[in-house]
């Protein structure tokens, strides 16, 4: 039988950074992890200490967490799409695949950006512009570009745009793309006929150039271009659909991340405080919806 490749969105901090990472992610009994090298919605970036990337490269050597399948996100405010801070973009984005490559990882998530009004085309051509300066032949990281849910004015809510993307790549071969489930269906693509969703992507792009796969279900409809991640069985797509996705033996060497939302410690409070990876990892695994999850989440961490 072979091996699930899953795991979840995880922290790193200045102090622990990979092993803390690799850390979080053994306790959600992952075997393997997406992390941020800094907030996601700023450029304030800590040095990697290489000391502490040596002890986590052994220790995930250890538990068996194969490097290629962990995943780093680029920060979300980067928009290569938008002019106006172009250099900026380009620049952070090279230190960002720098940093990647000095942690030892092959992947790097990339959302393409917005076009902020001048349209898609004007867009998608900035993007691959920033991409084509960015990446250069000593690029070792693949850099996976995140299907978009379309909201405000996103590129790459199509499957045509992020295939307009790859083919103006000068580095093909160093650009794939990250598959995410909640995006997708919030583009319009309905995962309930997956056959038909999954037959499309390969048609226009190739199923082969999923490089990532973003397990989240969806708050909203189908088509509502809202993202807003749902927890695993609690949203429009359903355990079902996303269990199929999961299994799929297209997708079986893919990397499944989850990036669904923090659980509060009761319905009147609105800090997402608890991790609901630990419990979304056990329903897949077992291939068992859990309809109290969130209960059951506040229980386990409560005792804690
Ligand atoms: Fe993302
Ligand atoms: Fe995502
Ligand atoms: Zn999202």
């Amino acid at each position: 039988m072979e091996k699930l490749i899953i795991g979840s969105h995880v922290s790193f901090n200045k102090q622990t950074q990979l092993l803390g990472s690799l850390e979080e992610a053994l306790h959600y009994g992952s075997n393997t992890f997406m992390f941020y090298t800094g907030a996601p919605q700023n450029t304030n970036r800590a040095n990697i200490d290489l000391e502490i990337t040596a002890l986590a490269h052994r220790a995930m050597k250890e538990e068996g967490v194969d490097f290629s399948n962990v995943v780093v996100h680029a920060p979300y405010i980067i928009n290569l799409a938008n002019p106006e801070h172009f250099d900026f973009a380009v620049r952070f984005l090279k230190e960002e695949i720098r940093r990647v490559e000095m942690l030892g990882m092959t992947k790097l998530v990339l959302h393409p950006g917005s076009h902020v009004g001048q349209g898609p085309e004007i867009g998608i051509q900035n993007i691959i512009r920033a991409l084509n300066t960015a990446i250069d032949n000593e690029t070792k990281v693949t850099v996976c570009i995140e299907t978009m849910a379309g909201k405000g004015t996103e590129c790459g809510k199509t499957f045509e745009e992020i295939k307009t993307i790859l083919d103006g790549m000068n580095y093909k071969d160093k650009v794939k793309v990250c598959f995410d489930t909640c995006h997708v269906f919030d583009a319009g693509y309905d995962l309930h006929d997956l056959d038909t969703v999954l037959h499309t992507f390969d048609k226009v792009i190739g199923l082969s150039e999923i490089a990532v796969l973003h397990i989240n279900d969806s708050k909203n409809s189908l088509s509502s271009h809202k993202d807003r991640h749902e927890n695993i069985g609690l949203g429009e797509i359903g355990f079902e659909t996303l269990l199929k996705i999961i299994n799929h033996p297209k997708l079986k060497d893919v990397p499944k991340i989850l990036e669904t939302p923090y659980v509060t410690k009761d319905d009147t409070s609105k800090d997402k405080v608890y991790p609901p990876y630990k419990l979304e990892i056990e329903m897949i695994k077992k291939k068992t919806n859990n309809p109290h999850l969130i209960e059951d989440i506040r229980s386990t961490y409560k005792k804690d």
